[in-house]
């Protein structure tokens, strides 16, 4: 029995990594939840899996949900009710709590990135969804995981495609994935992308983009600001940059193809020219399950890939003029240092400000553009903690200050 903790349990990569502890309980129990604000769906998340401890991001609630908690007591008997924590030393003490084995981060952002860190200071083992973090501090989250003992397991169904593809070839250890050091045999990783809600629109026509239209994924159903990111393609930019800090390729060597079908999760070319791929239907369920049950393979009833159904795999080169934000990420992923962390605030804010309808869908890579073009003479090449963090909150300001400075131009100023 694996005793996990769910970072960010409200959300859809949490509420389904609790759908699965739910469905084999011989095999995990949930000992630990964090949640933003979502009260209610967090209540009912104690009253099902009786986790030790709870925290809140929000320390100004903690009170209301004791309150509500201590009203429900009676109902949760004999269980006893969880400690509840607050705010970000709340979310870093779940992170850490003793008895939990194995983290899944499924928080939102960069907000993700200090709980992240405590998890390997304590020696977790992670489930890394939130992928922010590790792209606004990847010189920072590398060497501790190298000395911590910590082993990250990618849950990012692209990364999860590719380490199941690495676990049959001669690999020194397969348990500690990502010092960033060159994979062994590894020569080429082609990320797939669905191509997002965009992908068939004539870009003459993105101006137009609303709210609606960015967030209805043709394949996953995912949260919101990870479905913009796909339908700018900045979500596969993101992973190019994860793929780089996990597998250790250069971005020479690091591709992108659009697979409208999200069939192929992503692929490897191996130092012989061989090429493996991992397959499923696009359900984030298999590669979280993936990570819980490392190294073993659970036995499930899910729905099983059928080729014939699906017919036809198709594969096209992404077209840089459809999705600038591509460029962008390569660019900053080359350029190192703090360089991602300020291509990720300077998206996490634009894309808030869209979801907002405060700026217009191409709006969002101009700003993330203007803000990383801006970070260029100050780019720290091996930044500490601190700096990473200043530069993401200096992002986040530059993108603010431009957009409130370009006012006349937005939708409902
Ligand atoms: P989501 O918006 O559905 O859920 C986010 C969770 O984080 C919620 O529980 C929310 O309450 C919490 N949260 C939000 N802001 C917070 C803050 N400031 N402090 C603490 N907690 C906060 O997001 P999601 O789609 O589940 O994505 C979570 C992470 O997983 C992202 O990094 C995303 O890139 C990654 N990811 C998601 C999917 C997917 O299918 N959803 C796939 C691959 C990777
Ligand atoms: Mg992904």
């Amino acid at each position: 029995m694996k005793a996990i903790a769910v970072l960010g349990s409200t959300g859809s990569i949490g509420t389904q990594t609790l759908e699965i502890a739910e469905e084999f309980p011989d095999r995990f129990r949930v000992v630990a939840l964090t949640a933003g604000n979502n009260l209610d769906l967090l209540i009912e998340q104690i009253r099902r899996h009786s986790p030790e401890v709870v925290a809140l991001a929000d320390a100004g609630r903690v009170a209301d949900l004791r309150q509500r908690l201590a009203a429900l007591e009676p109902a949760l008997q004999p269980r006893r009710l969880p400690e509840i924590l607050g705010g970000g030393e709340g979310l870093c003490a779940v992170a850490a709590w003793p008895t939990a084995e194995l983290v899944v981060t499924g928080i939102v952002g960069c907000a993700g990135l200090l709980p992240t860190l405590a998890a390997i200071r304590a020696g977790k083992d992670l489930a890394l969804a939130n992928k922010e973090t590790l792209i606004a501090a990847g010189p920072v989250v590398l060497p501790e995981l190298a000395t911590s003992g910590s082993r990250l397991l990618p849950a990012d169904s692209e990364h999860s495609a590719i380490f199941q593809c690495l676990q049959g070839t001669p690999w020194p250890d397969t348990a500690r994935l990502s010092t960033g050091v060159p994979t062994p045999g590894l020569r080429r990783i082609q990320l797939t992308a669905s191509g997002g809600a965009f992908r068939d629109w004539d870009p003459a026509d993105l101006h137009k983009a609303t709210v609606a239209d960015a967030t209805s994924h043709p394949n996953w159903s995912m949260g919101r600001k990870i479905t913009v990111d796909s339908a700018t393609l900045m979500n596969k930019g993101l992973e190019v940059i994860e793929a780089h800090y996990l597998f250790g390729l250069d971005y020479d060597h690091i591709e992108i193809v659009i697979h409208p079908q999200s069939i192929i999760h992503s692929m490897v070319e191996l130092a012989d020219s061989s090429v493996l791929a991992q397959l499923g239907w696009p359900d984030m369920k298999l590669p979280i399950l993936s990570c819980l049950s490392w190294p073993e393979r659970i036995d499930t009833p899910w729905r099983r890939l059928d080729l014939t159904a699906v017919g036809s795999l198709t594969f096209r080169d992404p077209d840089a003029s459809r999705y600038p934000c591509m460029g962008l990420a390569y660019a900053a992923g080359r350029a190192g240092g703090t360089m991602p962390a300020v291509l990720n605030a300077a998206n996490e804010q634009a894309v808030a400000l869209f979801l907002e309808e405060r700026i217009h869908f191409l709006d969002i890579p101009r700003l993330i553009e203007q803000a990383c073009e801006r970070h260029t003479a100050d780019l720290t090449a091996d930044p500490s903690l601190e700096t990473v963090l200043e530069m993401d909150a200096w992002a986040r300001r530059q993108v603010q200050e431009e957009a409130a400075r370009v006012e006349p131009r937005l939708l409902h100023a």
